[in-house]
């Protein structure tokens, strides 16, 4: 965007999150992903007559886990509605949503944006079922439709239209993404569609108090695609307004071919929807016992803990997002913490060899952190050297759940030689071997000194004391 453009851009997203849960919204089908088409399919997300809705309670108490963790407000009671439209990928003819009593109403997420915190303002976010799937490109004559999808339990969250820049709203699904995966809400993969955005976006000029008229675009399935797709409609919806033109309001589709948002339809008004309670459901009622019980379990949240990490314990912003941005790290520095490692060394282990371990492993990564912590005093007390540490212990410490570290130090032969005598011998003996190098430092090529620590290292299987090795050379050929 130059900065000789006259508009302001105004996007508000509508993020569907897929919940985590085993079963449906509405019915005991199972939700995995990449079942056969058309498998997950019983009486009632097939919608045969005569079938009922049973609401899946497991899905409410996520919807009210997000919304505990964007600071909304929790209905006391909800209901669903039916939003009608005829489409092939929907036997129901209608979608249960809920149109006028979300589960959770108002609040904001808060996310880093140049230094700063900005509070995402949101609508509401609400519990609706998805729709089948159509495939369309397979074959020229016939259309597919796969129903697996049908009645999978979404969480869709609104924001207010804040969000100013393409980068912002990268910022913000992020931030949106680690925040369901923090709580175990969803598994927030884009590529799997569990995370899909429309965004709607409007230009203004600079001294307008209005929005403009907004556009959609619909289904988005990566940060990059919602960027890109911005960037293009801003520069669609300038050249329409400098030319003295029109915005139509209506849902366009992103062409991730050509980079371009393509038309697909006049958008809907609300009423187009007929709208009204579905009479199949009760309204649900949520128990303040239900509440305490979801609240008691709230954890901190990744913007919470950067917060804690760059204040308290005084870690760097970098260090601290990394930390920060995943479950594993940030449960480990705060124990070890706890267990009275101090900060910043806690902040070096774990957003370097730990995370290194964590990205190499996936999901199945396990540390104890009173064994990490053990890891890390031997380390502080000499009793075994750092590069041993990282490369041969904490490797097995992740693979073998339940192991001392103490005893595994121990097994692998691996504590420290700090006995004089004996590395006196070791370094001797490679100094008889290198005549010419013992030489050349003499005569002031001191940078062999890694080259004769580099032996001792190698002999004594890195445990060689470094200190008193670096200082035993030294006294020798100094
Ligand atoms: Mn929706």
């Amino acid at each position: 965007m130059g900065a000789e453009q006259p508009y302001e851009m105004v996007v508000g997203l509508e993020v569907h999150i897929q919940l985590n849960t085993k079963s449906k919204l509405f019915s005991s089908d199972s939700t995995v992903f990449g079942a056969d088409a058309n498998s997950l399919t019983n009486e009632v997300s097939l919608a045969h007559p005569g079938t009922l809705p049973v609401l899946n309670k497991q899905a409410v108490k996520l919807a009210i886990k997000l919304g505990l963790a964007c600071n909304s407000e929790i209905a006391k009671e909800m209901y669903f509605d039916r939003k009608h439209y005829f489409y092939p990928d929907s036997p129901l003819g209608y979608q249960i949503t809920q149109q006028n009593k979300p589960v959770c109403l108002g609040g904001y997420v808060s996310i880093p944006f140049k230094n700063q915190e900005k509070k995402v303002v949101l609508e509401k976010i609400h519990l609706e079922a998805d729709a089948g799937k159509s495939i369309h490109d397979q074959s020229d004559k016939y259309s597919l439709i796969d129903l697996n999808r049908a009645g999978m339990p979404l969480l869709e969250l609104v924001t207010k239209p804040v969000l100013e820049s393409p980068e912002e709203v990268g910022i913000f699904i992020n931030e949106i993404q680690k925040i369901v995966r923090f709580l175990d809400v969803s598994d927030g993969n884009m590529e799997e569609g569990s995370l899909r955005c429309d965004a709607n976006i409007s230009l203004k000029r600079k001294s307008d108090t209005q929005l403009g008229q907004k556009v959609e675009i619909k289904n988005m399935n990566s940060t990059r695609n919602v960027r890109k797709a911005l960037v293009y409609e801003y520069e669609r919806q300038s050249e329409i307004l400098n030319t003295g033109g029109r915005v139509v309001g209506e849902s366009r589709l992103f062409n991730v071919n050509n980079g371009r948002t393509e038309d697909m339809r006049e958008k809907e008004e609300a009423h187009d929807y007929r709208y009204f309670p579905d009479p199949d459901l009760a309204p649900f009622v949520v128990s303040e016992e239900m509440l305490e019980k979801i609240e008691s379990k709230m954890i901190l949240l990744p913007f919470d803990l950067r917060k804690l990490f760059v204040e308290e314990y005084r870690l760097s912003p970098k260090e601290a997002l990394i930390i920060a941005d995943n479950k594993i790290t940030a449960k480990l520095i705060i124990d070890l913490v706890e267990a009275g490692i101090p900060a910043d060394l806690a902040g070096k282990w774990l957003a370097g060899p730990v995370k290194a371990l964590i990205n190499q492993s996936d999901l199945l990564f396990s540390l104890d952190s009173k064994e990490l912590a053990s890891l890390v005093t031997l380390v502080n007390e000499n009793k075994i050297t750092y590069t041993n540490a990282i490369n041969k212990v904490l490797p097995e410490l992740v693979k073998s759940v339940g192991i001392e570290t103490s005893k595994l130090v121990a097994e692998m032969n691996l504590t420290v030689d700090d006995d004089e005598s004996s590395l006196s011998g070791i370094i001797d003996g490679i100094l008889i071997n290198h005549p010419e190098e013992v030489e050349a430092y003499k005569n002031g090529k001191k940078v062999l000194l890694q080259l004769f620590m580099g032996q001792v290292m190698k002999q004594t299987q890195g445990k060689a004391d470094p200190k008193i090795t670096m200082k035993l050379i030294k006294d020798k050929i100094g």
